[in-house]
This record gives C-alpha cells, structure tokens and sequence, in this order.
C-alpha cells in the first residue's frame, strides 16, 4: 500500500486497507541501521511533453538528497548512475490484470465520469477508519478553505471532495511546453497506477519523473490530498524487487512548473534552477525516510525532514528543518519500524 507523501496521505495501516480488499501482509524487510550504506538503484522517467530537470539539475538534487539522509538519519547513500527511459516503459511493468482491478478506483475527472457521491463516501470511509475528529479536521483546512464549515463527517467529506474537484479541474488548464495541456488522455497523471507498478518487476528504489501526479480516488484519499487539488509529489510503496521492500517514486513537477496553479500552493514563490534542484533533493529525503526506516509523518513538527510540507511550499519547509531537534527515536513516528509496509496478496500472486 502507498505512502502518500505531500497528501499527507498515509493508507498503509491495517485499518484503512479494509477498503481494498484481499489479504494484506507486512512487509519482510527491516529498517536499515544507523552508520550503514545503502546502495539505491536509479531511473529517471521521462514524458517528453513536460519540462524536465537537467542532467546537471539532478546531480545537485541526488547530491541534496545524499547529504541530507546523512544528516538526519545517518545513512551513507550511494545512487546508481541514473539510468534514463521513458515514461511509457516504466508503465509497462505494472502488471496487466492489476492495472484493470485498480481502474475502478480512479475517479475520472479527465473523462467526467467521475461519481462526486461515491468519491464524499469514500473521504467519509477514510476519515472514520482513521479516527478523525471533526473539530480537528476543520482546524487542519481552516487556512487553506476559510469559511469550512459542516455538521457532521459526512457532511465535511462533501466540502472535501467539492473542494478538491474545483481544484483538481484547474490542473487541466495548465499547459505543457508544446501548449497542449499537461494531463491529456494518457494514464501517468493516476497515482494509482504508480502505486501498483512495484508489484512487476521494477530493478529501481528510485523512480524519478517530470509527471504530475494529479488524481482523485474513491479509496484512501484523506484530507491532505483533497485540498491541495489531489496532487502527489513523492509516493512510497510497497516493491516486491526492492531490498527495502519499497520504491519511491518522485515527481519533479511541483519544483519545475511555474504555472498560476501550482505557485499558488507554493504560495506565490518561484525557484532558481538550482533551488529547485536542491529542493526536491531535500523533499527527496523525507521519501528516502519512509523507504529506509519505514518513519511516518510527525505533523505539525516543523523541525523534521518527515514532516510534509503544507501545500507545495518547500522553501518554507526547508527553512524550518533542523535535524538536531529531530532526532531518529525522539517521537513515534520518528521510530524506525513506525508504518511498516503492506501488500496485497491477491493482487502479487496475479502479478507473477
Ligand atoms: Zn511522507
């Protein structure tokens, strides 16, 4: 199951797999120990049509990222040179009949098919199986939608999944370097489909691309994800080729596009190329925390790297970081071991 970074979206615990169905079962894999090297193999995944970094931009972001793990967590990356391909092929590993079964989770706003009723039930079924209190989730969006208000869950789900479909249908606006819009008919915008890709036969802990990541789903969307539009920047999840039992995969999207949609949750900021660089290397890191020692998100807790940022505001959440005052043990969620991963089964055994 996915760890759903920036959504602040975590679906990885037994109770919210219920909605999926099928037998799920932990991961083998342990957290890797402090002091250790840890060898991560590299792809970078290219659509064509969208902005892209350069070979010198994600240098300096592997870089970023490298020095960083070894900050906070005291781990020794080595990244594989970066194997590049294209799109396309990498969505050729997910296996076939798993990609149908997902198909009926995805909520088609491209095609406008899509059931807003089935996507409010399906918020509402999230925020009850992960106990959340209203009053809690009101306070959480009252900076972002300011005038929330709703009697019950039910009733908050229906502002959540309005919320997020306004938004989500700005991102169809937005156009690519050639002036066609960004997400056409192609499939790589859905998320879930990048979370089932590790059950094929992906040789990469590291799955970088110049997609976005822009979707809605009836199952496991929380209120992270809704208000920010269903977008995705990292995504780690489970991998059956992967020594950690994961992969990342990572859109560069969010640090590259300077368009009105996406500045706006970067709240009015632009990056130099270099700053977008080192960035997503940064932001890499808190992806590299849940890959390695399986951490969970310690919200609200500026201090630490796997804090998600609010919106898509890096600079922010990049000023904020200082790994001595978030030491690895210090909280629950900074407890190696803390969200394991899970898989399905099901799902693995017609994968093969
Ligand atoms: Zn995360």
């Amino acid at each position: 199951m996915l760890l759903k970074c920036l959504g602040l979206v975590i679906i990885i615990l037994l109770s919210g797999c219920r909605q999926f169905g099928g037998e799920w079962q932990k991961a083998s894999s342990s957290p890797v120990k402090q002091g250790s090297t840890v060898q991560i193999r590299v792809v970078n995944a290219t659509n064509n049509r969208l902005q892209r970094m350069s070979s010198a931009q994600l240098r300096i972001m592997l870089a970023s990222a490298q020095a960083a793990v070894k900050t906070n967590f005291g781990v020794n990356i080595e990244f594989t040179d970066v194997t590049e391909t294209g799109i396309e092929q990498v969505f050729a590993i997910i296996p076939p009949p798993l990609r149908e079964i997902r198909k009926s989770s995805i909520y088609d706003f491209k095609a406008g098919t899509g059931d807003k009723q089935k996507l409010s039930k399906g918020i509402n079924t999230t925020l009850t199986e992960r106990g959340t209190k209203l009053e809690d989730g009101l306070a959480f969006v009252k900076p972002y939608i300011p005038r929330a208000q709703a009697k019950d869950l039910m009733s908050f789900s229906e502002l959540l999944s309005n919320v997020m479909l306004e938004r989500l249908e700005k991102w169809r606006s937005v156009k690519a370097e050639d002036g066609l819009p960004v997400l056409d008919n192609t499939p790589y915008n859905e998320i879930t489909y990048w979370d089932i890709m590790g059950y094929g036969n992906l040789p990469y802990e590291l799955v970088i691309t110049n997609q976005l990541f822009a979707s809605a789903e009836y199952d496991g969307v929380d209120i992270h994800t809704a208000i920010r539009g269903g977008i995705t920047v990292g995504l780690t999840t489970y991998s059956r080729e992967s020594k950690f039992g994961t992969y990342i995969v990572f859109s560069t999207f969010p640090f590259l596009d300077n368009s009105e949609s996406t500045q706006l949750l970067r709240g009015g900021e632009t990056y130099s190329e270099v700053e977008a660089a080192e960035l997503s290397g940064a932001y890499l890191t808190h992806e590299i925390g849940h890959m390695l020692f399986q951490f969970g998100h310690p919200f609200g807790q500026n201090s630490c790297v796997m804090n998600p940022a609010s919106m898509l505001q890096f600079r922010e959440w990049f000023n904020q970081l200082d790994s001595a005052s978030c030491l690895i043990g210090s909280r629950a969620e900074m407890t190696p071991g803390a969200v394991p991963e899970y898989h399905n089964v099901n799902w693995l055994r017609m994968s093969r």
